[in-house]
């Protein structure tokens, strides 16, 4: 009986199953995207070209029970594309913008496209793919779906799942569900393409996909604020959201460590407000007008500085001076020059972040003493905040011993999450059930073993060991 990967081999040519040194290779350039992301070594990596060989894949695999784990940019942080064992399912040859319909303002392309690329051949077009995160070079569509990946601009134009009208998957035994809907309003039946969106590739692989796109705005106006209080930030927020216009794209809130971090040697970046203030807020306004805009979104910025709700501010005067701002922000990488660090990105209502935050913090200065590093920026007017916790001697015992201070508080917290954006991958299974009740989690695996009996899809991820 030939095996699996000779089956493989025979149907796809040598070149689109790649063993050995060769497969390693391709696995060392996709972990370089992730931070410290361990992908382990897999069976083969496998490159089909077209949707018809990743249907030929996963048919042999379901026949041979052999596990297959889809790879997009592999920048995930939960250990989503870890693939020890089996076969890794690389999507990178798939990436092709297939259309971009300007009338009816949809792009199609395949599911190994670059991010990045999806939103420059959007804007070469007058138009605009909204999704922007800091992994936008390496991460892929097929990716960013398969993890309903989030960003900087949620606030105005949603998660990814906002901008999927529809995809092309192909489930564990080779069925091609198409689903390549173009149209904003379609109820005919179930949306099943929210079956794929956010699924983390448990229950079908993403083959391509129909994103909605906007009109490119013609001004875009930042400003770095100061903020004293945290109680100041949501009134900030809301002023903004209600004077702005509904123009108001970004929100981003830097805790002052993460500021410190980010504007200090060996960072690259250097403090345009100075130190010293509790909460530093990077904003970002895009509407239509470059002269009015500008002069409303400096008045606006006024008024919250005459009431005191922010302190200080630096409204960017050019293109240089705009991306200066939004590398701080982007500048995560300087959260672990110090050192590893665990990563969080939990969810909850904003009135409940700064109790939450104390008692995580007064938590794990109990138990490491205040050398332990915290560091905290996120997305707030999402509900969403990244937390990094390092400690000298990190250990896989201790970090479970982080994730149960960081966790145990949002149980107390209803209506909080466990993951705003990076979903749940390996890290953070057991916990899952901190954000779902038992009648969802036995939904989630009702739906897994409906829609792949041999549990061959990205196997391990997301739903906890059954009991
Ligand atoms: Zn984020």
């Amino acid at each position: 009986m030939t095996s699996v990967i000779e089956q493989l081999e025979a149907a796809l040519g040598r070149g689109a199953v790649l063993r050995g040194a060769a497969a390693l290779e391709v696995r060392d350039a996709a972990q370089t995207h992730g931070l410290g992301a361990d992908l382990g070594v897999p069976l083969a990596v496998l490159r089909p070209r077209s949707t018809a060989e990743v249907s030929l894949i996963l048919r042999l695999a379901h026949a041979a029970r052999q596990p297959v784990v889809p790879w997009g940019g592999c920048t995930g942080l939960v250990d989503g594309a870890a693939a020890a064992g089996a076969l890794a399912l690389s999507l990178e040859r798939m990436s092709a913008i297939e259309e971009i319909d300007e009338i009816n303002r949809v792009m199609r392309a395949q599911a190994g496209c670059i991010l990045q690329n999806a939103c420059d051949a959007a804007e070469t077009r007058g138009l605009l793919l909204p999704l922007d995160l800091g992994a936008r070079g390496s991460a892929t569509l097929g990716g960013v779906i398969a993890t309903n990946a989030g960003g900087n601009r949620v606030l105005r134009w949603g998660m990814t799942r906002d901008m999927v009208l529809g995809l092309e998957a192909v489930l564990a035994d080779g069925t091609v569900i198409n689903s390549l809907n173009t149209l904003i309003k379609n109820n005919a039946g179930y949306d099943l393409k929210q079956l794929f969106i956010g699924s983390e590739g448990t229950l079908g692989v993403v083959t391509r996909a129909v994103l909605r796109l906007r009109s490119k705005p013609l001004s875009e106006n930042v400003a770095l604020l100061a903020v004293e209080e945290f109680e100041l930030l949501p009134r900030t927020l809301r002023r903004l959201e209600r004077e702005l216009g509904g123009s108001l794209s970004s929100f981003e809130v830097m805790w002052a460590e993460f500021y410190r971090l980010v504007t200090t040697v060996p960072a690259s970046g250097r403090a345009i407000l100075p130190h010293g203030h509790r909460f530093y807020v990077l904003v970002e306004s895009r509407g239509v007008s470059v002269q009015a805009d500008a002069e409303h979104f400096e008045n606006v910025l006024a008024g919250a500085l005459e009431d005191g709700e922010v302190v200080d501010a630096v409204i960017a005067k050019s293109d240089t001076e705009r991306k200066a701002m939004w590398s701080l922000r982007d500048d995560v990488a300087q959260v672990t020059r110090d050192g590893p660090v665990s990563a969080f990105d939990v969810s909850l209502k904003i009135d409940d972040m700064p109790g939450y935050l104390d008692e995580v913090h007064r938590a794990l200065v109990a138990r490491w003493g205040s050398e332990c590093r915290f560091v905290v920026w996120g997305h707030l007017g999402d509900g969403n905040l990244h937390i990094m916790v390092g400690i000298d001697d990190s250990t896989p015992q201790s970090h479970h011993e982080i994730e149960e201070r960081i966790y145990g508080p949002l149980r107390t917290r209803p209506g909080s999450s466990i993951s705003g954006e990076h979903g749940i991958g390996l890290q953070k299974r057991d916990y899952l059930a901190c954000s779902r009740t038992p009648a969802e989690i036995a939904m989630m695996r009702a739906l897994k073993t409906a829609l792949d009996p041999h549990g061959i899809l990205n196997p391990g991820k997301v739903l906890p060991a059954a009991d």
